[in-house]
């Protein structure tokens, strides 16, 4: 987490800086700062966010057309002032930003302290500013051969931008597991954690690899070189990215506008794909481990948070129609548990941002062992798109609301698409039935748009429910992991406690939280354990719980038991999370709202969780 931008070029730096933090924010929002060379290195830092920076430089010089900035998620230290990034070195000629942990930063700090450093903050980050400038002062090397002598003696992850007084036209920037970008214009470059500060300035980027440092002078091309100090031949490519797809087009959140996007979102990542009047699937990425997926005896994917919920859709999904014994693992439980993995296994790595710190770690696990990787994520380039052996992207577009709604419903597009395939190539579904899934998978798009017409009706329980303190959401089979992820979505934007459950589970445990103020949102769709869920309601019914469902079209049963019925467009059962998940997105965005909540910025939260 944390959004870096840095810029070197004929333009003024604060202003290009300042909108790229705001692109930015949505990486980390405890505070914000930003450096402007101006003769000397000019620090402007505080608590909060890029709007409240905008406010504290009034009156300041903030002139200068070399510059860096930062906004904030707080790993080693209160999110404070003194916090904030950028750190100056004591003697103030040297700043650093950083998104990352230095995870033996006390170590260093320690080595440092003894040799008469001053620390002004409780950060990990204040370390590299000390150790760089002390590297500068005893080596007399130049700035980036201090960056580079420094890095060697970090262990953890960093993505690092120095500036030096000394060295006014410069930029350094280094990475290893976090991300960054550097954009090439015709005369300036940009530097940023992705690409969306960067594309409406030019399309031109270099993705950094691991344990590279860039030198980024005015007017001269950019020089690479890894921290083993090897020279590398930096690698421009053009960047398809709009920028409307980045703006807010009208609607009050990002995340609302990613909620409407997702009829778009999803005929995106199926074109090309799904070719129903040839009756075929066509995943290109990972064409060339088709045969290996067909005779995979094991599946394990692994993701975290809400991809982890799209995780466990897939292993219902590829066990179900595929006939492959699937497990779903969260990532950071995974790469630490020592696991038991062969080389004909494969590993489906999930990510919206492809930055995952854990899901990354578990990815170089599984290669360790022999194992094929396949990775799904939603950012071109990102690192587990590079990590991978082979992948396939989403194509949701950029997800901005730190609440992912489109990416999951394109990542279980991704997985049903990979499901069929392999259950078509292997004959574990007849002919027959393969033509009428595709037929029925190039429907859901239509399908969502039909469920958004709900909204104003969605709009009218979050009235009456938004001042519950706790919830419980409830389903089987399928909708088990739509429960699940109904549940994250409501409290990770409104703070309301919400637990998913499997509805028969209920029984042993949450059932004795029910009483008349709590709201259980039940996935009662018409599928095989469709009655055996009308069970699980009477039960919540006989404690005098409220019942928010949500029935396939023209549901009768339900309707009489239920409060509220959210009724969504009839399908096969496979389908179901991919539609029935957009009416609790859209119930979590109103609660939230009406209770004031930063929807697009929840507390605590951040998205691209680049940390362990
Ligand atoms: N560890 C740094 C800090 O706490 C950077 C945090 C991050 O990248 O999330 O300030």
């Amino acid at each position: 987490m944390c959004g870096i931008i840095a810029y070197v070029g004929p333009r003024q730096a604060y202003p290009v800086l300042i909108k790229g933090l705001h692109r930015l924010e949505y990486r980390g929002y405890d505070s914000a700062g930003i450096c402007l060379m101006n003769k000397n290195l000019n620090i402007y830092k505080c608590k909060g966010k890029v709007s409240d920076l905008e406010k504290h430089v009034k009156g300041e010089d903030i002139g200068g057309t070399l510059g860096m900035a930062h906004t904030r998620w707080a790993t080693h230290g209160e999110p404070n002032e003194v916090n904030a990034h950028p750190h100056f070195s004591q003697d103030k000629s040297l700043a650093v930003i950083h998104n990352g942990i230095i995870e033996n930063y006390a170590t260093l700090r320690s080595e440092l302290k003894n040799r008469g450093y001053k620390f002004v903050s409780d950060t990990d980050t204040e370390v590299l500013a000390h150790l760089i400038y002390d590297i500068l002062k005893h080596e007399k090397v130049k700035l980036e051969e201090a960056v580079r002598i420094a890095l060697n003696h970090v262990i953890g992850a960093y993505a690092i931008v120095v500036l030096s007084k000394d060295n006014p036209d410069k930029i350094v920037a280094a990475r290893k597991g976090s991300p960054m970008v550097i954009g090439v214009g015709e005369d300036e470059y940009f530097v940023a954690s992705d690409a969306t500060p960067i594309i409406e300035y030019t399309n031109n980027v270099i993705f950094m690899n691991d344990e590279e440092i860039a030198v980024i002078e005015r007017d001269r091309p950019i020089q690479i070189r890894t921290v083993r100090n090897q020279k590398k031949t930096p690698y421009v490519q053009k960047m398809e990215m709009s920028l409307t797809a980045i703006e807010k087009g009208g609607f009050d959140h990002f995340m609302l506008k990613e909620i409407y996007e997702q009829p778009r979102s999803l005929r995106d990542s199926m074109r090309g794909r799904l070719l129903v009047n040839q009756g075929v699937i066509n995943l290109g990425g990972i064409k060339e481990y088709e045969q290996k997926l067909l005779n995979a005896k094991r599946i394990i994917i692994t993701a975290c948070g809400t991809s982890w919920h799209a995780g466990l859709v897939g292993e219902y999904l590829i066990e179900d129609l595929a006939r492959i014994p699937v497990e779903v693992e969260y990532s950071s439980e995974f790469r630490y548990r020592n696991p038991i993995l062969y080389e004909d296994d494969i590993i489906i790595a999930i990510s919206q941002s492809g930055e995952t710190a854990d899901t990354l770690a578990a990815i170089e696990l599984a290669k360790s062992k022999g194992a094929t990787v396949l990775g799904i994520c939603n950012v071109v380039g990102s690192s587990i798109a590079r990590a991978t052996h082979a992948g396939v992207y989403t194509h949701a577009g950029p997800e901005i609301g730190v609440a992912s709604t489109k990416a999951f419903t394109a990542q279980v597009a991704i997985l049903t698409m990979m499901a069929l395939k392999i259950a078509g190539s292997k004959g574990t579904i007849p002919r027959s039935k393969f033509q009428r899934y595709l037929t029925e998978l190039e429907a859901i798009p239509d399908k969502v748009e039909k469920i958004l017409t709900l909204d104003d009706q969605i709009k009218e329980i979050a009235e009456i429910y938004k001042d519950v303190k706790n919830s419980i959401y409830l389903g089987r089979g399928y909708n088990l992991p739509v429960a699940y992820e109904g549940a994250l979505k409501l409290k990770e934007i409104s703070y309301i406690h919400a637990e998913g459950y499997p509805a028969a589970e209920m029984k042993h445990g949450p059932i004795a939280l029910i009483d008349e103020q709590m709201p259980v949102v039940v996935i009662a769709t018409k599928n095989g354990t469709y009655d055996k869920v009308i069970s699980n309601i009477m039960e919540v019914k006989a404690r005098h719980g409220k019942i928010i469902a949500v029935v396939t079209e023209g549901d009768e049963q339900v309707r009489a038991l239920a409060d509220h019925c959210i009724e969504i467009p009839e399908t096969e059962d496979f389908l179901v999370p991919l539609i029935a998940t957009v009416p609790l997105q859209l119930l979590s965005y109103h609660i939230a709202v009406m209770r004031h909540c930063n929807v697009d910025q929840p507390r605590n939260l951040a998205k691209s969780v680049t940390v362990e």
